[in-house]
């Protein structure tokens, strides 16, 4: 996908703050953060959204991806947050999936 935001992110057609990356995932920091901690993981391979992803060793991959990134961020034992926003009422404004990784600061729940 060309014209897709976070395909061109990853193959560093725009620049970002990469902070952790292999061959299927890539995770960087969210332009706008709503935590002290913000990072956005992706899979490489263009999928839409959640309802559109077929491998559970995609969605297994990414959420150990995330899981590994919140580790090195320094969040596991205090805790963090795993999101991932679907379409409108989710919240979804970029149609690549990502997972959002949030922490750093009590996250209130329920969310807004
Ligand atoms: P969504 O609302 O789709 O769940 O999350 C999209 C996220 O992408 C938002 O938190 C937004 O701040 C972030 N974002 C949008 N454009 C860019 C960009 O160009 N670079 C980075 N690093 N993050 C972006
Ligand atoms: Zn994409």
């Amino acid at each position: 996908m060309t014209d897709c935001l976070f395909c061109r992110i990853a193959k560093g057609e725009i620049p970002s703050k990469i902070i952790q990356q292999d061959d299927r995932f890539i995770a960087f920091r969210d332009i706008n953060p709503q935590a002290p901690v913000h990072v956005l993981a992706i899979p490489r391979e263009h999928i839409a959204t959640l309802n559109d992803a077929r491998s559970a060793d995609t969605i297994g991959g990414l959420i150990l991806f995330a899981r590994d990134v919140a580790k090195s961020e320094g969040l596991a034992e205090r805790g963090y947050r795993v999101v991932v926003n679907t379409n409108k009422d989710g919240g979804q404004t970029v149609f690549h999936l990502h997972a959002h990784v949030l922490g750093g600061r009590h996250l209130e729940w329920p969310p807004g």
